[in-house]
């Protein structure tokens, strides 16, 4: 096949603010350092674009969920920093664990006797204290398996960090006593919201992730962090709509007076989801052009009539502030993140 042209769809990525994040985390971690969840492609953004970053600004410690995601973060970084946080559910998942190096989090007595049976090692784990999602129960630490295991690191997981729950002392003091029973081990609770709950929620590893991408789950959390991605998308056409024609499917909006609009490539097939119709906005030579009718699968409207020096071939910037994105379109800022599908060029 021939060279392929340029796309007229791509996700600007600001490394430095990737960075930067990191440091500004792990400062605000205090005598904590903090590691990173790099799972579900770093966010969306790109493992093989974030982990070079984080490593780099001076992260030791990668979390992903599947023993899939594992082999594209050790590309980058040493296979004994990448932890897979759903653990062994197979005797093939740990020896996959064995022979690439990599460490499971272990996450019940059953995951704890499968890998001892398959040999065992280095290994994390989760205790559950009361998100019932992943996780040995507290009453389940005497269990003889657990017992047995060669813990290097303990962790736990809020389930209302990024809110003003009881719930977060509960599994605090919870995570505590549970901690207390491994002394020898690393200890780790925080996620990003949890990082601005206070030092006693730091222990000695943070495990940050939507924050680090942009995200700010915590309004404490809003001076540290940058903006990380903006979508772009090119105008491939350019069209004059006359009043009172409509624009898009199901003919959602009609044009109050005579409008210049631009199809822009970006759709739903994006990540750019149809939550948008009639609500989103770009930048275009510095002016704001809100998105107009429905989001098409592939395609959106914006009404560039206030833009005369529009011309097709333009790159538009989406506006995509996480905060204000999720709070217009009413999608979680992980929603917004992790949708980003992948044919933005990056
Ligand atoms: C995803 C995840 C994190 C990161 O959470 P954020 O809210 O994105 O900062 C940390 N710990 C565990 C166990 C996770 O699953």
């Amino acid at each position: 096949m021939p060279t392929e042209p340029a796309p007229t769809l791509r996700l600007a990525f600001d490394g430095e603010a990737l960075a930067a994040n990191w440091r500004a985390l792990d400062q605000l971690s205090g005598q904590a350092i903090a590691g990173a969840a790099v799972k579900a492609d770093g966010y969306g953004l790109g493992v093989e674009r974030v982990v070079p970053v984080l490593r780099n600004a001076g992260c030791r410690a990668f979390y992903v969920a599947h023993w899939s995601e594992a082999a594209a973060v050790a590309a980058h970084v040493a296979a004994d920093s990448i932890a897979v946080l759903h653990g062994p559910s197979s005797d093939a998942d740990v020896a996959y664990a064995r022979e690439s190096g990599t460490v499971p989090v272990i996450n019940s007595p059953e995951q704890a006797r499968r890998w001892l049976a398959g040999g065992g090692g280095p290994c994390q784990l989760m205790v559950d204290t009361g998100m019932n999602r992943l996780g040995v129960r507290p009453g389940d630490l005497c269990d003889e398996a657990v017992g047995t295991l060669d813990v290097r690191l303990v962790m736990s997981h809020l389930a209302c960090a990024d809110e003003d729950s009881a719930m977060n002392a509960a599994q605090l003091a919870r995570a505590q006593s549970a901690f207390a029973r491994f002394p020898a081990a690393v200890k780790s609770l925080a996620n990003s919201a949890a990082i601005a709950l206070g030092a006693e929620y730091h222990f000695d590893v943070t495990r940050p992730g939507l924050a680090l991408y942009g995200g700010v789950p915590r309004a404490e959390l809003a001076p540290h962090v940058a903006t990380v991605v903006r979508p772009e998308a090119a105008i491939i056409q350019l069209r004059e709509v006359p009043s009172g024609e409509s624009v898009g499917y199901n003919a959602t909006f009609t044009a109050p007076r005579d409008m210049r609009v631009g199809i822009v490539s970006l759709g739903y097939a994006d990540g750019y989801l149809r939550a948008w119709s009639d609500r989103g906005m770009a930048m275009l030579h510095g002016q704001r052009v809100p998105v107009i009718g429905r989001v098409s699968m592939d395609m959106i409207a914006l009404d560039c009539t206030a833009v005369a020096q529009a011309r097709e071939g333009d790159w538009a910037t989406i506006a995509y502030d996480l905060p204000e994105a999720s709070a217009i379109s009413g999608l979680s800022q992980y929603e917004l993140l992790t949708g980003l599908g992948q044919r933005f060029g990056r």
